[in-house]
């Protein structure tokens, strides 16, 4: 097993008072052929330069008996078919080579009998099949015998088998066309035959090919036939029936070509074992019921009381997961150990109360939060326009801007579930803008709170500036500010304590970071329109989506109805009907559509990440001016705050306003750099 093996080639000379010696000359071990033709011979041959050939093979049988025959060909390959390898002989050859006469023999001497009856008698079966094997056979056709062996030990108890095949085949005459001088149907069945004999060598060698992984069995009967007998993990032998005599040379030197080609194939022979599936279960509950027999008497010499080791019914499941529940509120000390099944359901039930606790918790923070999927488009803007969200698509209160899942979801995803999770954030909505309000202020907790799958709106707290940051929307420039904000100029002499950074921040917003700021707000509203952008084509692309399904529907149902009705085929055209051929063109429209949308969708999003990118980086500085402005303006004496102002060349850590990126500067570049792109 496992080892390639090649496929043995045997050439059978048939006896005749006419031999050429001259020609034809045997090697002294019995394994080559040498082929002279003499000068005059020569015109007319195939090959009217070459005047010798040699061919090598693993035996040359000529004076042969049968018996001998049937020793050195085919007597190995029954023996390993009843170990369980699959195994085929071949003969092949013209017509009156002898082909019939060494695969079945004759019926009326016994010594003369073939193949076939040596190996049904070598396999101890020669009773069935010994009349039906002398059937004539025409030397126009392919004859295939198949020994079925089916291989069972004698002991009861091995449910191992093995099954395997012999494949005897006794081919048509190779013979060239001219020379049968064949017409009519017996030309075609010539051509057919020949033509089945070259399909039959190309899926030899294709099978001896390892880099071929297509083998050509289905180009022909024959090859089909023998699919799983040719080659692969078969023992194979060919068998070249040759005359000895000078007029036959041509076709004997193309037969030994043939069989050359044929002993350069290699296969793999590997044993068919299979399993009786009746037998197998008959002896594993033979040794279940040992095991069981053992298993009670080591509880009993254990001085263990009875116990059960079948598999557990309802009850005691239930009251494994009242230990568990005990268990874990600390009631119940330990579960004692009983046996192997127990302590699996005691996981199980570890199992199904974690999962049930997980559930109760999600339900307790739903009732107290708004639970919002992050790839759900609509309903994260449903939240902004209800002003439960800034325009960075944070929930209020969310530090990051991770939550925004750029390429996570597919467009396929389930829609069903979506579509849940969208009423019921709705029904949520409602209520909490009711508690609420749409303009209440909702802070966060700090910047280092980590995003999760869904986000919380956490109900108001006192936030700092950081917070007011992520709060930052459109309309709080109108909203009135909590403290007057004098000018920098007018600023009345520095208050002993500091103000709190929310209000101090305002301040700056108006004053020093105001053209931070405003490009800050700016690019939000670039990237929140973006996102507005993605979330209507993300809907467009599932209404299509879902009118593609309906259509592919409606195409099977035509399809179904024509199968039923009876297909049509006109000159190989399938005839359809106008309505599926309608259908068929509104499913090709809907494909272009859903492509062109999906690339939008790819094109948005990447913008949107870019956006996201521009406006954390603004945030940032805007964060870190209000800092430095926050120290200069009330922790750092006035002398030294004199130098600061604007005019002297000391800004510490200040950075150029001319390098902050404005997005709609930058959009408007890259816009135009992508329709050129796309012409
Ligand atoms: P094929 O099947 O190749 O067409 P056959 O097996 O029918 O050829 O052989 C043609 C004739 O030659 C038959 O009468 C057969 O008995 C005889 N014959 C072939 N080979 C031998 C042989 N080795 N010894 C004796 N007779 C043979
Ligand atoms: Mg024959």
């Amino acid at each position: 097993m496992g080892t390639r093996k090649k496929v043995h080639a045997f050439v059978r000379v048939k006896p005749t008072d006419d031999f050429a010696h001259e020609m034809i000359k045997y090697g002294d071990d019995n394994k080559s052929i040498d082929i002279h033709i003499k000068k005059d011979l020569q015109k007319g041959f195939v090959n009217n330069k070459q005047t010798d050939w040699s061919f090598k093979l693993d035996g040359v049988l000529h004076n042969a008996s049968q018996d001998l025959v049937y020793e050195t060909v085919a007597k190995d390959v029954v023996a390993q078919a009843l170990d369980g390898y699959n195994g085929t002989i071949m003969c092949y050859g013209q017509t009156g080579a002898g082909k019939t006469y060494t695969m079945t023999g004759t019926t009326e001497n016994y010594k003369h009998r073939g193949i076939l009856p040596r190996a049904l008698q070598q396999g101890e079966t020669n009773r069935i099949i010994a009349s039906h094997t002398m059937n004539k056979n025409s030397s126009r056709s392919h004859c295939i015998f198949t020994i079925y062996v089916e291989a069972h030990s004698r002991t009861l108890s091995d449910e191992k088998y093995i099954t395997s095949k012999i494949n005897l085949v006794d081919l048509a005459g190779s013979e060239r066309l001219k020379k049968s001088g064949s017409e009519g149907r017996v030309l075609k069945e010539a051509t057919y035959i020949n033509k089945s004999l070259s399909f039959l060598e190309q899926a030899i060698i294709a099978l001896g090919d390892q880099k071929r992984d297509h083998i050509p069995f289905r180009q022909c009967k024959l090859t089909h036939a023998l699919k799983d007998s040719l080659g692969g993990n078969c023992n194979m032998v060919l068998l070249t029936n040759i005359y000895g005599e000078a007029s036959q040379l041509e076709e004997t030197l193309s037969s030994l070509r043939f069989a050359s080609r044929m002993k350069l194939v290699t296969t793999e022979p590997a044993i068919n074992e299979k399993y009786d599936a009746e037998r197998m279960v008959k002896n594993l509950e033979k040794e279940l019921a040992l095991l069981k027999q053992e298993l009670a008497i080591h509880d009993s010499l254990a001085n263990r009381t009875l116990v059960n080791y079948d598999p557990m019914d309802e009850i005691q499941i239930a009251e494994i997961n009242s230990q568990v529940r005990r268990y874990l509120e600390g009631t119940l000390d330990e579960i004692d150990i009983i046996n192997l099944r127990q302590i699996q359901e005691v996981f199980n039930q570890f199992r199904v109360v974690l999962s049930q606790q997980e559930q109760e918790v999600e339900l307790t923070l739903r009732r107290k939060y708004t639970l919002i999927d992050k790839n759900d488009f609509a309903a994260i803007s449903a939240v902004q326009k209800a002003g439960l969200m800034d325009v960075d698509g944070h929930l209020v209160g969310e530090p990051d801007g991770q939550g925004f899942g750029l390429g996570v979801t597919p467009f396929s995803a389930k829609p069903g579930k979506k579509a849940k999770s969208k009423k019921m954030f709705k029904e949520q909505l409602s209520t909490s803008a009711r508690k609420e309000g749409a303009s209440s202020p909702v802070g966060g907790k700090d910047l280092d709170f980590s995003t999760s799958k869904t986000q919380l709106t956490p109900s108001s707290k006192e936030g700092d500036v950081k917070d007011m940051l992520m709060r930052d929307r459109e309309t709080s420039s109108t909203e009135p500010l909590p403290l007057d904000s004098p000018k920098e100029e007018l600023r009345p002499p520095r208050p002993s304590t500091p103000p709190p950074k929310p209000v101090a921040f305002e301040d700056f917003k108006n004053e020093r970071g105001s053209e931070i700021n405003r490009i800050f707000k700016e690019n939000k509203s670039i990237l929140n329109e973006r996102r507005k952008r993605a979330s209507e084509t993300t809907q467009r692309i599932n209404a299509i989506k879902r009118e593609m399904d309906m259509t592919k529907e409606a195409l099977n149902f035509q399809k179904s109805l024509r199968e039923k009705q009876g297909e049509y085929e006109n000159k190989g055209l399938m005839i359809i009907d106008e309505e599926e051929f309608l259908l068929i063109l509104k499913l090709k429209d809907l494909k272009k559509q859903y492509r062109t949308e999906y690339q939008d969708l790819r094109d948005l999003k990447a913008e949107i990440q870019y956006c996201q990118h521009l406006v954390d980086q603004c945030r940032h500085r805007l964060l870190m001016e209000f800092d430095i402005w926050y120290n200069e303006s009330f922790f750092i004496p006035e002398d030294i705050q004199v130098s600061l102002k604007p005019g002297s060349s000391i800004r510490p850590g200040m950075v150029p306003i001319s390098r902050i990126v404005s997005l709609h500067n930058y959009l408007k570049t890259m816009m135009g750099f992508q329709q050129a792109h796309r012409k």
